[in-house]
């Protein structure tokens, strides 16, 4: 198909953009890295709980104000010794939501868990406490909730829940680092959470992971786990992983803390800029953070509600296409889309579940420092004709 270029003024040829993707990794200067790869060469300590691994820890502990922060080397295994940690009946049931990352669904899977799916909100796509509250049953063990798009879930009804039914809360908070909830930092939430440090997440270590709690005496099970159980030379006390992050990486996730609030800040203003061009418009829906909450500006997620715009979802993603602007359909499909949980419902408190409807509407746009003005133009074109 060609595209015909548009003659507004203005308007910028489409083949001088350079191609735009929804993420694009955050990376240290390559002379400060250059520095900490002849440190770790020199030392030979290149992985197994390095001095650079340590510091990276006691620094993010630190920065999110809690006693336990243990990185891993991705969030998936992250989230397999989060559920771990809890001693979980085998067989029981976790509640969770479709509308995620498949890291998260699959997590319970591999524990040998059962992922029960609930409905989501419709202001900010995050788990429906109500619906939350109808799933609950004897078999429940655990909630595994995700701040999704970087807003930050109910954390109130969540842990009322939790409390008065013994289930243990963990978060998915890949998309949540450097998100506040009623002044606190979103690693203090809940029993466990889980951050990714993936490419694609704003801070990151190229692959990374990092569970916290608030619990000092998780310091030691977390190690063990994620350490094959060993204790010590002599003595393996647990069925643990290989969950270790090496020098390399670690080093980078020190110098990319001193460098990602500034891309957050720049997220922020470009997250305005969005607003500006897409608030009014019919049929196109933006996402609302929760009053008590801030933005981790990890995604720009837009809604396109097909009854109420002349283009759907997939046509306004194709249009962005022919412009070199490559637009991603997160979440979409959603959990219960897969093989491995197709058919499971979705329970939830209307006749048909919002995610349902929500998962045909989603698209997430470029939200990092090198979207400019000209290709703000080009998306402002294609939504002005959805
Ligand atoms: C990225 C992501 C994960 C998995 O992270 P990895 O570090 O790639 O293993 C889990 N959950 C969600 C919601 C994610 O977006």
């Amino acid at each position: 198909m060609k595209f015909e270029r548009p003659v507004a003024t203005g308007s910028v040829p489409a083949e001088e953009v350079v191609p735009l993707y929804v993420s694009q990794p955050l990376l240290p200067d390559p002379t400060a890295l250059n520095e900490y790869i002849s440190k770790i060469w020199a030392s030979k300590y290149v992985t197994n709980h390095g001095p650079l691994s340590l510091e990276l820890e006691d620094r993010l502990a630190a920065f999110l104000r809690v006693p336990t922060a243990r990185l891993f080397n991705n969030a998936t295994i992250g989230l397999l010794v989060a559920l771990k940690l809890f001693d979980l009946p085998p067989g029981s049931e976790v509640i969770t939501t479709p509308m995620t990352f498949a890291a998260t669904a699959h997590s319970i899977a591999w524990n040998n868990l059962r992922p029960v799916f609930v409905d989501i909100r419709k202001a900010d796509l995050t788990i429906d406490p109500e619906a939350v509250e109808l799933a609950i049953s004897p078999r429940t063990s655990a909630i595994l909730a995700v701040h999704v798009y970087g807003c930050i879930c109910d954390h109130d009804a969540l842990q009322r829940l939790a409390d008065l039914h013994g289930l243990k809360l963990i978060y998915d908070a890949a998309h949540a680092f450097g998100a506040y909830w009623n002044g606190r930092p979103v690693a203090s939430l809940g029993d466990a959470s889980v951050f990714s440090f993936h490419a694609t997440k704003l801070f990151n270590t190229l692959e990374g992971g990092l569970i916290t709690t608030n619990k000092v005496e998780d310091r030691e099970s977390i190690y063990l786990l994620r350490n094959f159980g060993i204790k010590n030379e002599e003595e393996v006390v647990a069925v643990g992983i290989n969950g270790k992050m090496n020098e390399l990486q670690a080093a980078i996730g020190l110098l990319n803390l001193d460098i990602f609030e500034i891309e957050r800040e720049k997220r922020s203003r470009l997250r305005q800029r969005y607003r500006e061009i897409l608030s009014g418009l019919d049929g196109v829906l933006l996402q609302e953070a929760a009053e008590n909450t801030t933005q981790s500006e990890q995604y720009l997620l837009v809604r396109i509600d097909r009854t109420r715009s002349r283009l759907d979802r997939d046509q306004v993603k194709e249009r962005l296409a022919e412009r070199k602007i490559f637009a991603r359909k997160y979440f979409y499909p959603i959990c219960t889309d897969y093989e491995p949980y197709r058919n499971m419902p979705i329970i939830s408190k209307r006749a048909r579940p919002y995610a349902q409807i929500a998962k045909e509407q989603v698209l997430c746009l470029p939200l990092h420092s090198a979207v400019t003005e000209a290709h703000l133009d080009l998306i402002a074109e294609v939504f002005r004709e959805c």
